[in-house]
């Protein structure tokens, strides 16, 4: 089994990354992370306007995967996340959907013990959740900006459970990842959710095959995770890719795919309040294949 500390961890990802670890397709890597705001709310009285923001988002790795080349597919098997017994939740004036009416930066931490994460009085089930992950990628990206790459897009199904699919742009992928959430709801509205530490136990394959964004694959469904500036631009782009792989897996012509996707495929949002907002197309597996998502071109 590999581990890669907490302490090895980028800001970005970029061609420039160097990788920390290395793994066989095939192998099993724990990620400990770091919570989003770098650990530096430490109390209620710790808000957003004090701290250092060189130090916000860090994602852990970068992790070498051999095989896995531009052009192809790196598979991350989601295993287990375990999370620390305390989380915070910010806001903060101009943050969020509702930013304009903030006034002041406000902070609250919340204890998490046997699944259930504490607001106040409030009981709240814990999902643990990663909230970046990503490969390495031929510009610059800093880690709380999604994109092809995967980086920060705030899915709350990227859980135990699951696979992420990435599309790899470098060399051994060089995957990194962070920013663990005890529990999100869709849109992630105030800016920010449970964030807190913790580690993930992932497992690593390559796949053949050309994808245009992250995939995500669950006990029931596909969903293809698509983050642009404009909401609008975000979804636009989901769905013709879902109905591509409709169209492919089902072998229908492309109106027919078209309104197939009406009757089966839904639009979800996953956040709506980083510097791309993130969408998700959901596709169950009865009517789509993996390989209806490989190869495609979108038109
Ligand atoms: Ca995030």
């Amino acid at each position: 089994m590999i581990l890669i500390s907490r302490d090895k961890h980028v800001y970005s990802f970029g061609p420039n990354m160097k990788p920390v670890a290395k793994a066989n397709p095939g192998d099993v890597v724990i990620f400990e992370t770091i919570d989003a705001l770098g650990g530096q709310i430490k109390s209620e009285k710790d808000t957003i306007a004090h701290i250092d923001f060189s130090r916000v988002n860090p994602a852990t790795g970068p992790l070498y995967v051999v095989g896995a080349e531009r052009g192809k597919v790196l598979a991350v098997e989601i295993l287990d996340i375990e999370v620390a017994e305390r989380g915070v939740i910010v806001t903060a004036p101009n943050a969020g959907v509702l930013g304009d009416i903030v006034r002041e930066p406000k902070t609250r931490i919340c204890k998490i013990n046997d699944g259930i994460v504490q607001f106040g009085e409030i009981k709240i089930p814990a999902k643990p959740m990663i909230g970046v992950i990503g490969v390495a990628y031929d510009e610059e990206i800093p880690t709380g900006t999604p994109g092809k790459h995967g980086g920060n897009m705030d899915t709350n199904l990227i859980t135990e459970g699951t696979t992420l699919y990435l599309p790899v742009f470098r060399e051994g992928g060089l995957l990194a990842m962070g920013d663990l959430h005890a529990v999100m709801a869709d849109g992630e509205v105030c800016v920010s959710a449970c964030e807190v530490s913790g580690s993930v136990k992932v497992r690593v394959n390559v796949l053949d095959g050309k994808l245009e964004w992250p995939l995500l694959e669950t006990a029931n469904a596909y969903y293809l995770i698509v983050s642009k500036e404009k909401l609008d631009d975000a979804i636009k782009e989901g769905v013709k890719l879902g109905v591509n792989a409709l169209a492919k897996a089902n072998n229908l012509e492309w109106d027919d795919a078209y309104m197939l996707a009406s009757l089966v495929m839904d639009v979800q949002i996953s956040q709506l309040v980083d510097p791309a907002k993130t969408i998700r197309v959901k596709i169950p597996k009865k009517y789509v294949n993996l390989d209806a998502f490989l190869n495609t071109e979108v038109f």
